[in-house]
Order: C-alpha cells, then sequence, then structure tokens
C-alpha cells in the first residue's frame, strides 16, 4: 500500500475507519480521498454502508401499524435501498443532487403523471408537491379561497377537523356547521339536515379522521352551487379511488400512504389559483407553487422520489379499485374480531362510517391496555397505542401493511382474551 503520509493511507490507519481496511480501492490522479469499489466492499463494513449488502425481504422487519410515518411498501424500500447510491448511474444519490437536473425532473414528472392515473386527475387540476405538511393547509386553503370576511363552512368530524377549523379563523369567517364532539366523534352527520351557510366559499371536510377512526364513505355537495368542497385527505389517500371532479381541493400529508414525511400534496381546481390574499406568504400561494411546477423552491426530493415508488407500486397492483379491495378485506377481519369478542374489544365508532385506516378500540377491562399493547409489542406488531389525547388501542393499517400483518394481530388478539377471560 502506500506510504504513510498519503491521504489514503492516513483513512486506512484511521481509529475511527477501522472497516475500510476491507476495502479495496485503485488510487486515482484526480481524487485525493480514497474512492471505495462498492462491489467488494465486504458486509462486515460498517461505513459506509454499501449497495452490495444484500437485505433479504423479511429480515428484520416487523408490523408496524403506526398512523404516521407509517409502514412503507417493502419492495418500496427495496427498492430506493438498491437505488440509493448510485442512482441510474448519475454518481450520486437522490438526496445530492440538483432539484433543477435531469434526473429529479424525470422523478417528479414521473410521479405525477402516476398520481394523475391513480386517481384520474382531471386536466382542470392542478397536482402540487408542497411542504409544511397538512398542518399548512389548514391555513392556505382559507388564504387562498377566501377574502378576509367571506364565509367558509366546516363539518368537524375529529381533532383534525377541529384544527384545519380553528386556524381558518385567523384567515377567513368560518362556521362550524356540524361537530361530532359531543359523540366524542365517533359519528358522520346525515347530509340532508346540514344548515349550510348560503355565502359560504367553500365546504371543508376531514375524509378520515385518523385519531377517531371516522370516515366519510360519500361526500356532502356544498349547497351554494359556486361554492366548493375541500377535502383533508391526510390518511385515506389513495387508499380508494376518488372522483376528483366532486372537489375544489384535496389535500394530504404524504406519511401515511403514499411516502416519508416531508411532502404535502395538493389537488387543486385550477380556475381557483391565483386569487391568494394579499398577506398570503409565498410558500402558501398555489399560484406560485403551479406556474412552477412545485419548484418554486428546493423540494424535498427524497420524499417525492419515493412517492413516486409508491404511485409505481399501487399502478402495479392494479390501481386504486384493486387497493379497496384490500384494504377492506383487512379491516373487515379486524373489526369482525373486534365485534365477535363479546365485548372484549369495543370500537366505539358508527358501524356505517369506520374507517380502513385507523381501527380504534378499547378494551372492556381498560387495566389491560397497557400490557396488551407490551406483548403486542414482544410479537412484533408496534405502535398500537391510541392517539394521546383519546387512549385505547389503535392499528393504523393502511395501504402498505400486509394482510400477513392485519391476521396475525387478530390471531394475537384471540390468544389474549383467551388468556384474560
Ligand atoms: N390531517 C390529518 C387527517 C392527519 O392525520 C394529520 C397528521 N396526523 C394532519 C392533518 C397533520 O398533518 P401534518 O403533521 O403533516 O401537518
Amino acid at each position: 500500500m502506500a506510504a504513510a503520509s498519503t491521504p489514503q493511507s492516513f483513512l486506512l490507519q484511521h481509529p475511527l475507519y477501522p472497516s475500510l481496511k476491507t476495502l479495496s480501492y485503485i488510487p486515482s490522479k484526480q481524487h485525493l480521498r480514497p474512492r471505495p469499489r462498492l462491489s467488494t466492499v465486504s458486509c462486515t463494513a460498517v461505513h459506509p454502508a454499501p449497495a452490495s449488502v444484500s437485505v433479504t425481504k423479511d429480515q428484520g422487519r416487523i408490523f408496524n401499524f403506526a398512523a404516521g410515518p407509517a409502514t412503507l411498501p417493502e419492495s418500496v424500500i427495496l427498492k430506493a435501498q438498491s437505488e440509493l447510491y448510485n442512482y441510474h448511474g448519475s454518481g450520486m444519490s437522490i438526496m445530492e443532487m440538483s432539484h433543477r437536473g435531469k434526473e429529479f425532473d424525470a422523478v417528479i414528472k414521473n410521479a405525477e403523471s402516476d398520481l394523475r392515473r391513480l386517481l384520474a386527475v382531471p386536466d382542470d387540476y392542478a397536482v402540487l408537491f408542497l411542504q409544511g405538511g397538512a398542518t399548512t393547509q389548514f391555513a392556505a386553503v382559507p388564504l387562498n379561497l377566501c377574502a378576509p370576511d367571506d364565509a367558509a363552512d366546516y363539518i368537524v368530524t375529529g381533532s383534525w377537523g377541529d384544527k384545519a377549523f380553528k386556524e381558518a379563523q385567523k384567515f377567513c369567517k368560518p362556521n362550524l356547521i356540524w361537530s361530532g364532539k359531543s359523540d366524542k366523534y365517533t359519528k358522520i352527520p346525515p347530509f340532508e339536515g346540514l344548515e349550510q351557510n348560503p355565502n359560504a366559499k367553500y365546504l371543508h371536510i376531514c375524509a378520515n379522521e385518523t385519531i377517531h377512526g371516522v370516515e366519510f364513505k360519500n361526500y356532502p355537495t356544498p349547497s351554494n352551487k359556486d361554492a366548493i368542497l375541500v377535502a383533508d385527505m391526510s390518511s385515506n389517500f389513495c387508499s380508494k379511488p376518488v372522483d376528483v371532479s366532486k372537489f375544489g381541493v384535496i389535500y394530504a400529508g404524504a406519511q401515511k400512504n403514499v411516502g416519508p414525511s416531508g411532502v404535502t400534496i395538493v389537488i387543486v381546481r385550477k380556475d381557483l389559483i391565483g386569487n391568494a390574499q394579499p398577506i398570503t406568504p409565498v410558500m402558501l400561494d398555489y399560484k406560485i407553487h403551479a406556474d412552477s411546477a412545485s419548484l418554486y423552491n428546493t423540494p424535498p426530493c427524497f420524499t417525492i422520489y419515493i412517492c413516486g415508488l409508491v404511485f409505481a407500486d399501487l399502478l402495479e397492483q392494479g390501481g386504486l379499485v384493486e387497493v379497496e379491495k384490500k384494504n377492506a378485506k383487512k379491516a373487515g377481519i379486524l373489526y369482525d374480531a373486534i365485534d365477535g369478542s363479546d365485548g372484549f374489544y369495543v370500537c366505539p365508532v358508527e358501524k356505517s362510517v369506520r374507517s380502513l385506516m385507523n381501527v380504534p378500540f378499547t378494551l372492556e377491562k381498560t387495566d389491560l391496555e397497557k400490557k396488551f399493547i407490551e406483548e403486542a409489542a414482544k410479537e412484533g406488531m408496534i405502535q398500537l397505542k391510541g392517539h394521546r389525547s383519546v387512549g385505547g388501542v389503535r392499528a393504523s393499517i393502511y395501504n402498505a401493511m400486509p394482510l400477513a400483518g392485519v391476521e396475525k394481530l387478530v390471531a394475537f388478539m384471540m390468544d389474549f382474551q383467551a388468556r384474560h377471560l
């Protein structure tokens, strides 16, 4: 090897890089740093983790019932891993490249076109990849759709809808036209009796309440013909087909069904764009982002890339009709297990509006809940604790939760019940 004074030999002897001793590399005149030839890196290398380390399917993966960030399709994780180190021969990872280069341009364009195919998004709708989470949309929606004195209607079926309503109070005059709070957010109102404000600019719903497990199965129509329906679909986005043309705006944080946290997808009818209140920050103005194809500033590139892989995977599964069938099957066996437990497990949500994504339940003997959650974790089923605001148990079973995960949970529930009668 090279003499002790060269940078390469320094690294080879450096105590912080013992694993590099196993690397072979060809010193290059152009590069003073050692450039490991990754195809020959041994699996014992700790640093860096090379593309050639083979992680086999199922190796150490557990069933993650978290509400979000949530489990992602295994095939997507493995594909991202295989492309991570050197993306499509570019010599760098997606995380390192310019958002204005040709590789990322293809990534974001493909993600958008696959999402358009999945949801059959009409041409007169823009698809935006934004930041700030769905929480930012609680403000962006009124800022883009209303003047400060305009009215907007909110149906509140859970904590997220409530947060959206409260944030809107800063930017317009929202009316709470129905709240499920007194029923502990276990219901959705019949649409006929709703007293909508005739001047409301929009009617806002949260299509699936992640904490309470309440999901709209169909959608109300704004009574004012010029008003539009706006939906927070964060926790059931791409879990089933949706007729986008019924909505003016759909928004969804990615981190439940379609990717890691960091991107919020907004699907907005184009004629609604361009009327933001003058105080609207550029980052919240739909026009700014629509005009620059979501590249006004640096987007969350890696997250968008993973979303693209998820969209391609959903298309490969046969699209959202097939995806919904799988989701209905998974939710069905879990609700059947709860309802068939003679009251040992209880789901408080009215049956007709139970979520296919988030299944909250309690144990009749509430003092057993902690033990239930702990024992499940020991069996490789984690994040089953209900949201801190409601307690109990919550199983989030998004698209990427395999049927096997739900079957394992149901088997565990039956076993646990048998042991605690
Ligand atoms: N809406 C719903 C339905 C949610 O579940 C969440 C997050 N759990 C939010 C909004 C807020 O999303 P974010 O954390 O991305 O701002």
